[in-house]
């Protein structure tokens, strides 16, 4: 095989192993968690639907899986704190245990609106998963019930992360160097 073309001016941070024995342990500990009860993935796109598949597939649980499609980014890399829904869930959640599939909560705005927004809806329970914390940036505490990483203050793409809708498919996640 050769070199790997999209792969080619980036940098590993977290790479592929790493993340999967992570998201094995995540989804154990979500098992054992609820145990009882019947479960929501709430995938928020597009960043999470890689974490969120995987995830899905590392717990032993009856649940069904939701699309939450968010715009809190333009093509930029600085947050804007508007949230705007682009994609609603298909199904009322009312009296459902929710579990909010983040990839990496930077600032907390967009976690934090989405809290308030899915409790008006009435589960019976919301809680956070997000593979990425950058506590260096925080504007809002929210809280993260299950967390992957904490990682400092990059930008970083792949793994379902993209920088202007590019390196999503990467099987890692790193750092664009600037250089190409
Ligand atoms: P927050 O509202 O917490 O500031 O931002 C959350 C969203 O910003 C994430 O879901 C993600 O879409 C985007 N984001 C924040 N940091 C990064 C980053 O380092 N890389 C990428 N690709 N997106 C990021």
């Amino acid at each position: 095989m050769g070199a790997s073309t999209i792969a080619a001016n980036v940098s590993t941070m977290i790479d592929a192993e790493s993340i999967a024995k992570r998201v094995r342990e995540l989804g154990e500990q979500i098992t054992r968690d609820y145990a009882s009860s019947s479960l929501v993935l709430v995938c928020v796109l597009k960043g999470s639907f890689i974490f969120t598949a995987d995830l899905a597939r590392a717990i032993d649980l009856p649940l069904r899986v939701e699309f939450l499609g968010v715009r809190s980014y333009g093509e930029g890399t600085k947050s804007s704190g508007v949230v705007q829904i682009t994609h609603d869930l298909s199904r009322p959640i009312e009296g459902e245990d929710i579990l909010i599939v983040e990839d990496i909560v930077d600032t907390g705005l967009t976690i934090a609106h989405l809290l308030e927004l899915l409790k008006t809806r009435k589960p019976a329970s919301v809680k956070v998963c997000s593979l990425l914390h950058k506590p260096a940036r925080t504007r809002v505490v929210v809280p993260i019930d299950y967390l992957g990483f904490t990682i400092e203050d990059k930008f970083v793409v792949g793994y379902g992360l993209d920088w202007a809708e590019r390196y999503r498919n990467l099987p890692f996640i790193g750092l664009v160097e600037s250089s190409s």
